[in-house]
């Protein structure tokens, strides 16, 4: 079995390998860069009005043959890890006729964020996989594990054929919700891996100060205890282990927790994975009505849901009115600032801030600081830090264990064992 890491083996972001036997080609993942190929920062804009042939000229697009819309089929399908940007962000570009493969809730949060986010995927021909199920594609069968990452129902695969077994863990963590499937992996790992092929996101990056989701709910919900006037939290509304620590800090606060359109409708999609995520009519749930989200709702013919979410709407008039109760999901954008102008006190509010720090804005903090709104971060990470890293890879043993997803590759020498660095499109036989 041949391996090539197209995107990914010196970067965090643009996720892109590919499997390859005698008869059959499967890649794994397909995301947007977070950084160009010269390592600057990766602006979605670059892709405006550019053709296919133009994004793999300027490299932007890996030059992989069988896999555009443009070029005659030779991938034989496409497995997708998770939901988030750097993972299946390219995949509009591919062939229709190559399946994808992926979670329910992979499917459902693709198909929400193609409604609500400018950025579309489009039309994609997708397959829901079932979890430890085998699937057999050509040479391959194919074994999917849930895993614990800040995207939900978040996808590791076990991958045979040629006699040889290849883990990809994905992006994961041990320290969110499902952190007992980190400590299941651990304790009873696939056996005989002769490669893993594992996410090092953390390395470099400092050490946090929340290490779990649960000491995040727990932060949430003393700042609710004493607050005596309306909190924010921002937070991505497909990050929902964290919408369902502020919904739990809410009930245990006896606070309302005010979501929008979009997270209402995340939600909704959702119950058909589990019926323990919380949703716009469960007690402490209101929902508040943005103009944008609703004209998308019609715009996709969901009208009558909105109808239904109509029934918990709460205004800006009751929100300020029972502001010392409120928690209200927000985002640093235009519309922050006219629901701080509708506030009769916005002074002494604080913002929960609950994403990576690095889209903060300095702007944003000069502006919050005017208006005398306290920011706090309250954050844990969608990744596994370092010594959880090195406890997966010690359980699994593998017989060599490659990089990916990781600014820091080559620091994986000195940490794991059985390490080969790879380049981006070298090919290496397993
Ligand atoms: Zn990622
Ligand atoms: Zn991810």
């Amino acid at each position: 079995m041949n391996l090539t890491i197209h995107r990914g083996t010196q970067e965090i972001g643009g996720s892109c390998v590919e499997l390859r036997t005698n008869n059959t080609r499967l890649l794994i993942d397909f995301g947007i860069p977070l950084v160009t190929p010269q390592k600057h920062s990766f602006d979605i804009k670059l892709l405006n009005h550019k053709s296919i042939e133009d994004l793999r000229k300027s490299k932007i697009l890996p030059d992989i043959q069988g896999l555009y819309k443009n070029d005659q089929k030779g991938i034989d399908a496409i497995l997708l890890s998770h939901s988030h940007l750097d993972h299946y962000g390219f995949l509009k570009y591919v062939n229709p006729d190559i399946p994808i493969y992926l979670s329910e809730g992979a499917k459902q949060l693709i198909d929400v964020s193609d409604i609500f986010i400018p950025f579309k995927a489009g039309g994609l021909n997708v397959t829901v996989m079932h979890k430890k199920r085998k699937l057999t594609i050509g040479d391959f069968v194919i074994t999917p594990h849930l895993v614990d990452h800040s995207a939900f129902d978040a996808l590791a695969f076990l991958i045979e054929a040629d006699g040889k077994r290849v883990f990809y863990s994905g992006d994961f963590r041990g320290h969110g919700r499902k952190g007992v499937l980190f400590e299941r992996m651990t304790e009873h790992p696939p056996e005989d891996i002769d490669c893993l092929i594992m996410e090092g996101s953390m390395l470099g990056r400092s050490k946090q100060r929340y290490e779990n989701e649960n000491e995040v709910q727990k932060r949430i919900e003393e700042i609710l205890k004493v607050s005596d006037t309306i909190t924010f939290l921002f937070a991505s509304s497909q990050n929902i282990d964290r919408i369902v620590s502020a919904y739990k800090a809410c009930r245990r606060t006896h606070s309302i927790f005010v979501i929008d359109i979009y997270t209402a409708f995340i939600l909704d999609k959702l119950r058909t994975v589990s019926e323990h995520i919380p949703q716009f009519n469960w007690k402490n749930v209101r929902v508040k009505f943005l103009a944008s989200h609703a004209d998308a709702m019609v715009k996709h013919g969901y009208r009558d849901l909105l109808y239904t979410y109509n029934r918990r709407k709460i205004d800006m008039f009751e929100i300020d009115r029972k502001k010392d109760k409120i928690l209200m999901l927000a985002r640093d954008n235009s519309v922050f600032p006219s629901i701080i102008k509708k506030l009769t006190k916005p002074k002494g509010a604080t913002i929960i801030y609950s994403m990576w720090e690095g889209y903060l804005s300095e702007t944003f903090k000069k502006y919050c600081a005017e208006k005398g709104i306290a920011i706090e971060q309250v954050h844990t990470s969608g990744h596994a830090p370092l010594d959880d890293l090195q406890a997966f890879a010690h359980a699994i043993d593998p017989t060599v264990l490659i990089p990916i997803h990781t600014f820091h590759g080559d620091r994986f020498h000195d940490l794991f064992e059985n390490v080969k660095t790879l380049e981006d499109d070298e090919t290496f036989t397993i």
